[in-house]
């Protein structure tokens, strides 16, 4: 087995955490009088501080996926969790990570923050896992290798056999961003944690449960990653307003059932139809809620449809995207708009073109 101590920064390793007034919090009872932690006293719902380690959100979680609570770390946001896993396991100036480009743009400035090296170990022409790239990427001061699955902005899921050689023959923490795993039909890294105590697998409620708004990045690890995790984070980084809210979203499981068809099969459908447009010259196999599509000309496509009132993103400039474009699946009624204003785009152009 693995042993990710030695993986932990030495000063991480050495400290004390910070010990909150409410550290063995079970729930605030109203037989107590609270005079520890300098509250305001008078009751408005919100004038004590949340429970630091989110008992009754994590236990829910548990129900859900499980887990159990105590391999459950969460975030304000995966971004917070990101960053708190390149901070624990990674040295300033020495340590490095290996990112797979194209991917989550968030990798790189997280380690730029931190004065981390990057290491890159591109994708392949079809966006997919190489591990023989990856190991010639991994150096002795390699102390994360993140991977994203499905891969933002490409979409497509990496082989799980790759990854599984990849996390066999590596020492280093291996994170699976799995921010997009609920459009797949895959099934999720977090069933393999007990095989790899090196593994982190980051989840979030931002796209499938539809609440980026509150900001929960969840992740689940070994005992021994949580706990450094729990060591160094924030206090209280999860308010109590983003625990309530949680609570009733990941309440409502048919609803996130039905979101996740809908958008799924809008997905397949606007796959179809974008393929059928001249200018579109691929649509790349999406497990996520977003299609990466390379076009003829992206700058003026992308410029066309915000003076239409669309957003979608210019991916143009990423490592292996030449004249991508990314656009999130919307409503069916907002898929049906984007529609017809290519096909607008189109006969604009045309005409444009006419002598
Ligand atoms: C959207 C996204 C996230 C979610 O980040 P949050 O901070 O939880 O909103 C994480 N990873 C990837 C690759 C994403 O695209």
């Amino acid at each position: 087995m693995k042993n990710i101590e030695n993986l932990v920064r030495k000063n991480i390793k050495q400290m004390s955490p910070y010990a909150s007034a409410r550290n063995e919090f079970a729930s605030v009872s109203t037989d107590n009088v609270y005079l520890d932690a300098n509250e305001n006293p008078f009751n408005n719902g919100l004038n004590r501080y949340p429970d630091p380690f989110q008992l009754q959100l994590k236990n829910r979680i548990s129900e859900l996926k499980g887990i159990p609570p105590a391999h459950i770390f969460l975030g304000n946001g995966s971004d917070e969790v990101l960053d708190l896993i390149i901070r624990a396991f990674c040295e300033p100036g020495k340590d490095n990570m290996v990112i797979t480009p194209p991917t989550y743009g968030m990798y790189k400035v997280l380690a730029a923050i931190n004065n981390v090296e990057i290491r890159e170990a591109s994708l392949n022409k079809d966006f997919g896992l190489d591990k023989a790239t990856v190991i010639k990427a991994v150096n002795a001061r390699t102390r994360i290798l993140f991977l994203c699955s499905p891969n933002n902005p490409t979409g497509n899921s990496m082989d799980n056999v790759t990854i599984e050689n990849i996390l066999n023959d590596l020492n280093c923490i291996v994170v699976i961003d799995e921010a997009y795993i609920d459009f797949s039909g895959n099934e999720s890294w977090i069933n393999k944690l007990a095989l790899y105590p090196n593994l982190i697998v980051c989840q979030t409620l931002s796209k499938a449960w539809g609440a980026a708004a509150i900001r929960l990045g969840i992740c689940y690890a070994s005992e021994p990653a949580i706990s450094i995790l729990n060591k160094i984070k924030p206090p209280y980084n999860i308010s109590k307003l983003t625990q309530q809210e949680a609570l009733k979203i990941l309440s409502k499981t048919k609803k996130y059932r039905k979101n996740i068809s809908v958008i799924t099969t809008e997905r397949d459908k606007l796959r179809s139809q974008l393929g059928k447009l001249p200018f579109v010259k691929n649509v790349y196999p999406s497990d996520a809620n977003f299609l990466l599509i390379a076009v003829t000309n992206p700058f003026l496509l992308c410029e066309y449809l915000l003076n239409q009132g669309i957003v979608i993103r210019n991916r143009s400039n990423l490592t292996g995207c030449n004249n991508c474009v990314r656009i999130t699946v919307g409503t069916p009624e907002e898929n049906k708009i984007l529609i017809t204003k290519l096909k607008n785009f189109l006969y604009e152009k045309s005409t444009f073109y006419r002598p």
